[in-house]
């Protein structure tokens, strides 16, 4: 559970400074709202992208599971989190299955 304060209206947000591109969080974001997108000033060539915030669920697997701790997810007080639909869960599995990647580049 993140004990910063959230940018204004936005469930999770990621430190790009601290982000070094493992996909862990990707992995585990079970409504796919995070992917890699290409970022060539970046180590491994890559950026995570929020790329779809409207589908959080707030489940915090991402924060919990970033070992750099570059990714926080809003109080469940301060934001109001989407539901589990079965779009989002077929498109974490479609990110998954595509390498962790965004799916529209
Ligand atoms: S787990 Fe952390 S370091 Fe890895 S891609 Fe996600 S935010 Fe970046
Ligand atoms: S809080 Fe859960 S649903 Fe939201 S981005 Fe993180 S892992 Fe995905």
């Amino acid at each position: 559970m993140s004990i910063l304060k959230a940018p204004e209206n936005v469930p999770v947000w990621v430190d790009e400074t601290r982000c070094k591109a493992c996909d862990l969080c990707v992995s585990v974001c079970p409504a796919g709202v995070l992917a890699m997108r290409p970022e060539a000033s970046s180590i491994l060539g890559a950026m995570l992208e929020i790329e779809n915030p409207q589908s959080c669920i707030g489940c915090c697997d991402c924060e919990l599971s970033c070992p750099d701790f570059a990714i926080h997810v809003a109080d469940k007080k301060e934001f109001k989190f989407s539901k589990l639909t079965d779009e989002a869960r077929q498109r974490a599995i479609d990110i998954k299955n595509n390498n962790y990647k965004v799916l529209k580049v």
